[in-house]
């Protein structure tokens, strides 16, 4: 299980501070580097652009920052890898790993849910990809000797629904699996030490924490890493080190506010089940058909994002989104503010309604990603914005405005 504990996040990435005569983290902006001699930067240039973590001279910032090398490295501690390699965005880091394991073949198996934006990028075939969607018990079968990688996502997004990761790894065999373990945090769960060879992270959501900075991170071998880099060296996808600095700055508070925001969606998960106007809760190991059993031997806590359908449909669940007040009603995870967004209607958009369906995004369904309010203070806000969503007291009179038709079929012609 899970060996994250507070000394590590708190003094990962940080051990040659002292010695460097500095308590902050350091912060290096240069784009270009003066090189010593150009053996030197010609040497450096060939280990950079093949992939190395290091060289002598980093020569240009698009093949190695030391502000960015300095959180990746935090980072792999964290996840108990041997690297990490930090990205503009999440997306910018599944980019890279579609890209830097085609050698291998161009097809990818995946399992539904995954996040929205994800799903679209394997599934357009941008990336010269193709692929096979199934489910996490039928993954063996779908694999053939094109096969690149396994992606699943884990606890995944919307429906918190949890995928055996150590399950997933034995029936792809030699071929690598990468979890999205951006809900669940390296606090959380490690699925490295489940035999998955790449966590792919948004770091823009808990990493960050606070609402302002977007990366992405992935942690794996150093081989694995390797081939990241190159990819990185070419498309230029880098993490700014103003990002690796913030980052890095979130790290020492990451298990206080995941433990204290997941306290939180537990507490406000059952109160919602006892709800008269909600329909359903989702939560990871909430239900009781194995799920339970697997968040205990895979995670150390359900985590810090719920999800509920209130009573009354799509109509319902947009008036909640209008009428909250303390939460914030808007797209993204993992920041110190609640934030309360609609999957079908937002993430989930870019999917088919077939995906959809498949992956249980119904139109009712509100995700909340907790922060670090007070409960009692947020289920004010909650059962607040039920009572004014209640069928029987939507009346007209009794709105703002109008509620616009934005049901995801509606939308689709637009
Ligand atoms: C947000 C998110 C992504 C995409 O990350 P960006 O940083 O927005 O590019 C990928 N996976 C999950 C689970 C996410 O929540």
């Amino acid at each position: 299980m899970s060996r994250y504990d507070h000394t590590l996040g708190v003094h990962a990435g940080r051990e040659d501070l002292r010695e460097l005569g500095v308590h902050a983290l350091p912060v290096d902006l240069s784009t270009t580097y003066p090189l010593q001699d150009l053996g030197t930067g010609t040497a450096s240039l060939d280990a950079l652009v093949a992939g190395q973590a290091e060289a002598e001279n980093p020569v240009y910032a698009r093949l190695l920052n030391p502000t960015v090398s300095r959180f990746e490295k935090a980072l792999a501690r964290l996840e108990n890898a041997e690297a990490a390699v930090g990205f503009a965005s999440g997306m910018a880091a599944l980019t890279a790993i579609v890209l830097a394991t085609q050698e291998r073949g161009r097809e990818i198996v995946a399992v539904r849910p995954i996040y929205g934006t994800s799903d679209h990028l394997l599934e357009s075939g941008l990336l010269g990809n193709k692929v096979t969607w199934t489910t996490a018990d039928k993954v063996a079968d779908c694999i053939t000797d094109e096969t690149a990688f396994v992606m699943i996502e884990t606890p995944a997004n919307p429906t918190l629904e949890l995928v055996d990761i150590a399950e997933v790894v034995r029936q792809a065999g030699d071929v690598p699996v990468v979890v999205d373990s951006t809900f669940a945090t390296p606090v959380l769960q490690q699925p490295l030490e489940m035999g998955a060879a790449m966590v792919l992270h948004s770091a823009t959501k808990f990493l960050g924490g606070h609402g302002d900075v977007i990366a992405g991170a992935v942690a794996c071998s150093e081989s694995l890493a390797a081939g990241l880099r190159q990819v990185r060296v070419a498309t230029g996808a880098l993490m700014h080190p103003w990002a690796a600095y913030l980052l890095h700055r979130s790290l020492p508070t990451l298990k206080l506010r995941v433990e204290r925001a997941q306290q939180t969606a537990l507490d406000l998960a059952d109160r919602l089940a006892g709800h008269p106007d909600v329909e359903r809760v989702f939560y990871p190991g909430w239900r009781n058909d194995g799920q339970r059993e697997l968040l205990d031997r895979q995670m150390s806590g359900g985590g810090c994002v719920l999800a509920f359908e209130p009573k009354g449909g799509y109509r319902a669940a947009s008036t909640v989104m209008r009428e909250v007040s303390l939460m914030t009603p808007a797209v993204s995870l993992g920041s110190v503010d609640t934030l309360i967004q609609h999957p079908a209607g937002l993430t989930h958009r870019v999917l088919s309604e077939q995906g959809r369906e498949s992956g249980g995004i119904g139109d009712g369904l509100l995700r909340v990603s907790i922060g670090l309010e007070e409960a009692d203070d947020l289920w004010a806000d909650l059962t607040a914005a039920l009572r004014a969503a209640r069928p029987a007291t939507t009346d007209p009179s009794s709105c703002a405005g109008p509620i616009r038709d934005a049901s995801p079929s509606a939308l689709k012609t637009a």
